[in-house]
């Protein structure tokens, strides 16, 4: 845990979220600013910055929190119709949170970009 960290405080418990789904490794809460009807961040325990930070090590924790979303965007009702999975990376991405996040958009028909 990054002690500076919003996210590590969010896994600790320290600070407030409306958590949908946890385990041992992963938490998933709704965003404080929602841009779809639903939208929810799964983020894995391990403070891991980013994308941009992973390692060797860290490839089957990532298989893992992709099965958490497909898990979480079923019990939201958000399959068959479908969802969006966003992974902002660095500042020109506009990823403002260093604790990497996974974005899960449902509920409406998703505009793109
Ligand atoms: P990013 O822009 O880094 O990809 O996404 C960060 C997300 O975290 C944003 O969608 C933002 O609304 C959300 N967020 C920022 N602070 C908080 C917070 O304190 N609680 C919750 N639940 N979401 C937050
Ligand atoms: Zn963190």
């Amino acid at each position: 845990m990054l002690i500076s960290c919003l996210f590590c405080k969010i896994a600790n418990k320290e600070t407030p979220a409306d958590i949908v789904y946890e385990d041992d490794k992963f938490l998933a809460f709704k965003d404080i600013n929602p841009q779809a009807p639903v939208h929810i961040l799964v983020i894995p325990k391990k403070h891991i910055p980013s994308v941009d930070h992973l390692e060797v090590q860290d490839k089957e924790l990532m298989g893992e929190m992709f099965l958490v979303a497909q898990k979480v965007a079923r019990e939201k009702k958000l399959s068959p119709n479908g969802y969006r999975l966003v992974l902002n990376v660095g500042k020109e991405a506009g990823q403002t949170v260093n604790h990497l996040h996974l974005h899960i958009l449902g509920g409406k028909t998703l505009p793109w970009p």
